[in-house]
Order: C-alpha cells, then structure tokens, then sequence
C-alpha cells in the first residue's frame, strides 16, 4: 500500500524547507524528497537582502552563522557610492552572505526538527491521474516508491523534468539570466559591504545588462561572480568564464585576491513561468519564476512563496493552489513585471549606459535604486522609493511593446 502524507515536497532548497517547515510546525504531515545528498550545495551569490533576513526571522532561523553585511557598493565605471542598507518597520536595516552549503542545511535541518520527513538522495516525479496531482513517485539507488499527498509543492529550482511534465515552464517571451559564481580567498573576506559593478562588457566589449559581484562570506573566502540578462544583444554567445574572467582582473588588486577554493560554476535564473498551479500542487521558488530581474535574488522570494504555500494549505486545502496563486501574484506580479520591463530596457546598449549615470548619479538617487531594486519598499511608508517604482511601472508599461520590438537580437 502507498504512504499517505498531507504535504509533499519535491526540492530541499530554501523555498521546499521554507514550505515544509512552515506546514510541519502547523501540524500537517510533510514528507520532502531532494535528489541532492544532505549537505548539497547550489549555485548562488549566497547574498541576503534584508527582505531574506527578514524572511529568516519570520521562520525563526537564527542567522549568527552568516556573516553580516551592511550595505552596498555600487561601482558604475569610475563613479563609487556605498549606502547603507535602509531600515524600515518591515525590514532590518542589515543582510548577510551565507555560503548556500550552509545556508541550505541550517534550513532543511529546521524542516526536519519541525517535524517533516526528509528523504536525501530520492528523486519525486509527480504522480498524476485525471489531470490532478495525487502524490509523487520516488527514485532512489533501493528501488521507488509511491506516496500520495493531498497536496505537492513543487521546489525543484530552474524548470527541469517535474517543470516540464506539469507545464510549468518558462514564459517563451520573457527574459531570463544566467550567472557564474566561484569561491577566492582575499584578507578582504570579512568586509560589510556586498559590491556590485554594474558596468561589465562581454570580450567584444558589448555592454551586459547584469552585474559583477564581490560578496564576502567572512570566512577566508569572496564570493566572486557575474550575471547577465538574456534581453543583451548576443546573448546566446555570451561567454561566462570569459566574463567572469575579466571582470576577475578588475578586482584582483583591490581585493587581494589569492587561490580559487571552488570551480567555478554557472546556472539558470527562471523569470517567469507559464503557470505557477494547478490542481493538486503549487509551485514555490525558483519552480514558480520568482527570481527578481533587477538584482538575480530569488532566495527570499523561495523563502516568502514557501510560507504562503503552506499556510494556503493549513487554512484550508481545498482551493489552496488558487488561493496561493493569488497571494503570490498579489505580493509580487506587478514589481516582478517591472522588473522584466526593465530587462528589456537595460537590453539597449544605450539605454543601460544613460540609466546607470542616472541610477547613480547621486547619493540620493543611489539610495531609491538600493531600496527599488531589492524591493526594499515598504508598502506602509513607501517614500520616495515607492512613488520611483509606482512611475516606472507605469512608463515601462506604456514603453513595454516598444522596448519589445527593438530589443536586441540574438
Ligand atoms: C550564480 C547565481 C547567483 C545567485 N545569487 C543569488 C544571491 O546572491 N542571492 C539570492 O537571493 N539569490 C541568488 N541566486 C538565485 C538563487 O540561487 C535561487 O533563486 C534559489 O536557490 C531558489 O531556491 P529554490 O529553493 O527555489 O531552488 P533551489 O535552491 O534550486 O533548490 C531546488 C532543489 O530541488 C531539487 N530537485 C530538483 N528536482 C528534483 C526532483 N525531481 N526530486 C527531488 N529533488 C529535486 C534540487 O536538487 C535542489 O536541491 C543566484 C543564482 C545563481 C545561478
């Protein structure tokens, strides 16, 4: 006979154990299944805005094992600005950088002493019948299984097998990124600071709608890499390891820097998906699209879609995944759409190099892209970061058919 669980997770990243602590401790019975070993580490800049660490609070994760950041250090050719991260009722007015090997186990470990059942090395396919979810069948080396749920939460990453088999993929249409991180020692390493140079170009000096990061872990090592949008002309030839060497030699001196202590290695950033539910599941995280275009972060947008996932389900399960559906587009469709208008503008040469004189021009000005871009806005006092986002989501709206016509070809 096949297990029975409430909730089961497919992916033991932050937004699987994010959802799967938050309906553990709510009292339904989860089971989380991750292809990955325990300890798996995933591709990332490791960075936490003050929105993930906010998120961390909210499910109770202490965050001591990370090292404290700050603020940031916007870099635009010879042009630097350092601000502080700002502080609101909502927000702390500090992040953190946490290696994601540690990050990820601090958290699944959470999960499982909320009480959910995680399964290392176990591959989940959806198991449908008649159009709806019913459960998952498990992959391990011992042989596979089945185990209904009454619900399946999907937190597999950047679409892969489960993506495709439920047609959750990504909008054909709509940007996406690619990014390359590795690991450098540098005597820098337990700066507060993250730094971004948002002024890279490709080897034909073609400029990259993206940044190159120097993210401090405080424990002997930076987090180097870059980042670039698929809206940039070439993209499909964009090399990363060239990229990333170049923007390496840039920031060789002033950071010291010493031996590699990692390979360095590239993935996908999912920006949109065709769809984020259907009946029987829910998709959170990365398997949802909810990656911010303007800044590459999706660990807090994994952490805050997890708890709504869940908590739809303990409200009620039945009509869950419409409910979630709704609450995540409510929360983030418009700025995240924004934010995919902003990639086709940045897409334009030209239109990137005027925007970064503007969006750094000055202290003040710096401080509303800050709090703009890591969507740092608070909804009960907005300021004038919030009157920026509202205009600019007006404007790119008008200017979006335009900017979609001209964007750059491949
Ligand atoms: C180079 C790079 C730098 C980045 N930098 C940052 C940053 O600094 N800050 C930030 O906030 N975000 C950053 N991001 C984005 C961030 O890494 C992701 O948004 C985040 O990991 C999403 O979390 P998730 O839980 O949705 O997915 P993931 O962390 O990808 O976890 C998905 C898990 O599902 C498992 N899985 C997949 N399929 C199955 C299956 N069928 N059965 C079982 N398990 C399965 C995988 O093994 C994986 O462990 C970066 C991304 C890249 C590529």
């Amino acid at each position: 006979m096949a297990e029975r669980v409430d909730v089961v997770v497919i992916g033991g990243g932050p937004a699987g154990s994010a959802a799967a602590m938050r309906a553990a401790r709510g009292g339904a019975s989860v089971a989380v299944f991750e292809s990955g070993d325990r300890g798996r580490d995933k591709i990332c800049g490791d960075g936490l805005t003050p929105r993930a660490v906010a998120a961390l609070n909210e499910l109770n994760i202490p965050i001591d094992a990370s090292h404290r950041i700050a603020g940031l250090r916007m870099i635009a050719g010879r042009q630097t600005r350092e601000l502080p991260w700002p502080e609101s009722g909502r927000f702390p007015g500090y992040g953190a950088v946490w290696p994601r090997q540690r990050l990820d186990a601090a958290l699944i470990e959470a999960a499982e002493s909320s009480g959910a059942a995680v399964s290392f090395n176990s591959t989940a396919m959806p198991l449908i019948d008649d159009g709806i979810v019913r459960g998952v069948q498990v992959e391990t080396s011992n042989g596979s299984r089945e185990v209904l749920a009454e619900k399946v939460i999907v937190a597999t990453g950047a679409p892969g097998a489960v993506a495709r088999e439920l047609g959750a993929v990504r909008v054909a249409d709509e940007p996406f990124g690619l990014a390359i991180r590795t690991y450098v020692e540098s005597p820098r390493h337990a700066d507060d600071m993250l730094e971004a140079c948002l002024t890279l170009r490709d080897e034909h000096g073609t400029p990259v709608p993206g940044y190159g990061w120097m993210f401090p872990c405080g424990d002997g090592t930076v987090n180097i890499g870059v980042g670039a949008l698929s809206t940039m002309k070439g993209f499909k030839n964009l090399n990363l390891n060239k990229l990333l060497a170049s923007y390496r030699a840039s920031v060789e001196g002033p950071w010291s820097l010493g031996a590699d202590t990692g390979r360095a290695r590239a993935w996908r950033l999912p920006m949109s998906v065709v769809k984020r539910s259907g009946p029987g599941w829910m998709a959170i995280g990365d398997a949802a699209g909810l990656v911010n275009p303007m800044n590459g972060e999706g660990i807090d947008y994994g952490l805050e879609s997890g708890m709504l996932a869940a908590d739809e389900f303990l409200r009620n399960p039945t009509g869950a995944e419409q409910r979630y559906d709704d609450a995540v587009g409510e929360r983030f469709d418009s700025f995240l759409r924004t934010g995919r208008r902003f990639a086709f503008l940045i897409g334009h040469p030209f239109l990137l190099r005027t925007g970064l004189r503007m969006a750094v021009g000055t202290h003040s000005i710096a401080n509303i892209t800050l709090q703009v871009m890591g969507n740092l806005v608070d909804g009960d006092t907005p300021g004038a970061a919030g009157r920026v986002l509202s205009f600019a989501d007006r404007a790119l709206g008008l200017a979006d058919p335009l900017l979609r016509k001209t964007r750059a070809k491949a």
